[in-house]
């Protein structure tokens, strides 16, 4: 039995999982082997509830706008409880269409606004007859860490209020493709348009993931083995 417990909500896993995003889950779980820790993960999904305070960390998958749609109806139902979830410091991993729904809104390709839960500060518009799809390289200016991915997305997305990109574009579109920043970073939610999944490609963001609910959820023990698989500690 592992010495630490985290539980996992994967929002709407059901429905937002395009390009193997539940692939971070699986990647999450190879770090958290290393670092004594058992992960357990239960889908939250239309009509159930989110208790902010069961949780650890949370994904928030990619998807197509439909289903991006269909789940836009249910979010306001748990605005509340992930609100307080970021602002407990929680760790939120949020890719693609998960990112854009904790903003503002997004204009999907066939120009329909879908709202957002406004958690945020970004908002998304859409690009006619086109995605952003390839590879792309970026690199977080704070840490210096560079992270590799592959995007797919109509959406164009610009950051607001408290938000710094999770890195600049070195090659690739990002965000919008104008502004050359790629991602988010607001608190403990990292939100990003790589799949690939970013977490198996980029260990150093699964570490910090896992590192930070760690310390949240058990402030008095003794981290430093954990801490110690990451290149460039951040805390
Ligand atoms: N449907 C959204 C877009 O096209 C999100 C896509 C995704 O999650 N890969 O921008």
């Amino acid at each position: 039995m592992a010495k630490y417990q985290l539980n996992l909500a994967h929002l709407y896993g059901n429905l937002l999982n395009t390009y193997s995003d539940v692939g971070n889950i699986i990647a999450l779980r190879y770090y958290a082997i290393r670092m004594d820790t058992a992960i357990n993960t239960t889908v939250i999904s239309i009509g159930d509830q989110f208790n902010p305070d069961e949780f650890d960390l949370a994904l928030f998958g990619g998807g197509q706008d439909y289903e991006q749609y269909v789940v836009s109806k249910d979010l306001p139902n748990k605005k509340a409880a992930l609100s307080k979830f970021i602002n407990d410091g929680k760790p939120l991993l949020a890719i693609c269409g998960g990112y854009q729904l904790l903003g503002h809104f997004y204009i999907g390709a066939d120009g329909k606004k879908i709202p957002g839960l406004g958690l945020l500060d970004h908002y998304t518009l859409s690009q006619d007859n086109h995605r952003f799809i390839g590879n792309i390289t970026i690199k977080d200016e704070k840490t210096g860490n560079e992270y590799h991915g592959f995007e797919n997305h109509n959406g164009r997305t610009f950051l607001g209020k408290g938000e710094r990109p999770l890195g600049k574009v070195i090659t690739g579109n990002g965000n919008n493709g104008e502004d050359g920043t790629e991602g988010a970073i607001y608190k403990e939610v990292y939100c990003s348009y790589f799949h690939g999944p970013i977490l198996t490609r980029n260990g150093e963001i699964a570490k910090h993931l896992l590192l930070t609910a760690l310390h949240n959820k058990y402030p008095a023990a003794d981290l430093s083995t954990q801490r110690s698989l990451l290149i460039k500690p951040t805390f």
